[in-house]
């Protein structure tokens, strides 16, 4: 019996010594420290996912505060609303909380207190995977895959006919960029593939999320300066794929919010103003302050000046 009993004693001892160095490496990455895990509700809401099956979705913050760790509030009580098919653009100092704002909306951490409201309803109501469906992301840099650049428009929705995808990178000002490549539609692009400047792969996402159809946009901006002329395509694209859709524009570069129904100005997790554009103007404050500070600058590096000035 000792000689069996010795080496579970043995197993034992490695396993607890195993279960003390996965809670250390927990603790080390934060892990315990972070919020729980989001969970589906038992009876999730429909939510339909798609701008031709219904209307742009209704977007609100209800004094939502919320921190990654315990012991640190990093959005202190936000509130907002847009409307159906409105757009609304964040813009801050960095650490300010601004993608803080767009993980919430998909529900990637729940809020530790206030609601963030989709269609009038809590997003804990909604099913995860519904929510992540409904909304569509231009992020800050897009990942091509090595693969067609044909393909990389369709993966926002597998399946689309070869019309569909031309017609979404035409509306993303793209399609005439890739008539002129070595094989078209068909060139592979990626690591292994062509490289496209900053410029190109964020209008390959415009198109994808074209293809996608969320009810929700978000559009994180790039803060790289980019010449000209590709900013005027780039805009345009941005405005196709907005038109009509509700739209949350984490703003980098304060050119691009101009037309915005309001305008966030958020410090230290809290909005510090808001308004239109104009308005935050004639008010003299924080936002005039950046845009000055923008505009002086603005020869140099369209995207430098709001970050470098914002207290
Ligand atoms: P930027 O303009 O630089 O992108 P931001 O306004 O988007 O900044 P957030 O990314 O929302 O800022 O971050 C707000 C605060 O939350 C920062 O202080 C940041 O360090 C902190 N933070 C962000 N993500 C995490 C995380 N996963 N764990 C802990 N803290 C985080």
């Amino acid at each position: 019996l000792l000689q069996l009993y010795a080496p579970l004693n043995f197993l034992g001892s490695i396993y607890s010594s195993i279960r003390t160095s996965l809670v250390d490496l927990e603790h080390m990455l934060g892990l315990l420290d972070e919020a729980v895990e989001v969970a589906d509700p038992a009876h999730p809401l429909p939510l339909a996912a798609h701008l031709k099956d219904a209307p742009p979705v209704v977007l609100a913050f209800q004094d939502v505060h919320f921190g990654y760790r315990k012991d640190r509030e990093i959005l202190h009580g936000v509130s907002f609303s847009v409307p159906p098919g409105g757009l609304i653009a964040i813009v801050g100092p960095t650490g300010a909380g601004k993608s803080t704002v767009s993980r919430l909306l998909f529900r990637f951490y729940d809020t530790w207190s206030g609601k963030v409201m989709i269609d009038g309803h809590d997003v804990r109501e909604y099913r995860q995977a519904d929510l992540r469906e409904a909304i569509g992301v231009v992020p800050q840099d897009t990942v091509l895959f090595n693969d067609t650049i044909g393909y990389n428009i369709a993966y926002g929705r597998l399946g689309a006919t070869q019309e569909e995808i031309e017609q979404a990178a035409k509306l993303a000002r793209i399609h005439d960029f890739i008539l002129s490549l070595p094989e078209g539609y068909k060139t592979r692009v990626g690591e292994r593939g062509l490289k496209l400047s900053g410029g190109e792969k964020q209008r390959v996402a415009i198109a994808r999320t074209i293809l996608k159809d969320p009810r929700l946009l978000i559009l994180d901006e790039a803060t790289s300066a980019l010449d000209t002329h590709t900013e005027r395509e780039i805009q345009a694209a941005l405005r196709a794929v907005s038109a009509e859709r509700t739209t949350v524009v984490i703003a980098h570069r304060l050119s691009t919010i101009v037309e915005a129904d309001e305008i966030l100005v958020l410090g230290d997790g809290l909005v510090k103003e808001r308004g239109r554009h104009a308005d935050l103007i004639a008010r003299g404050g924080l936002y005039a302050a950046m845009w000055a500070a923008q505009d002086a600058g603005q020869d140099a590096a369209p995207g430098s000046g709001m970050e470098a000035s914002a207290p």
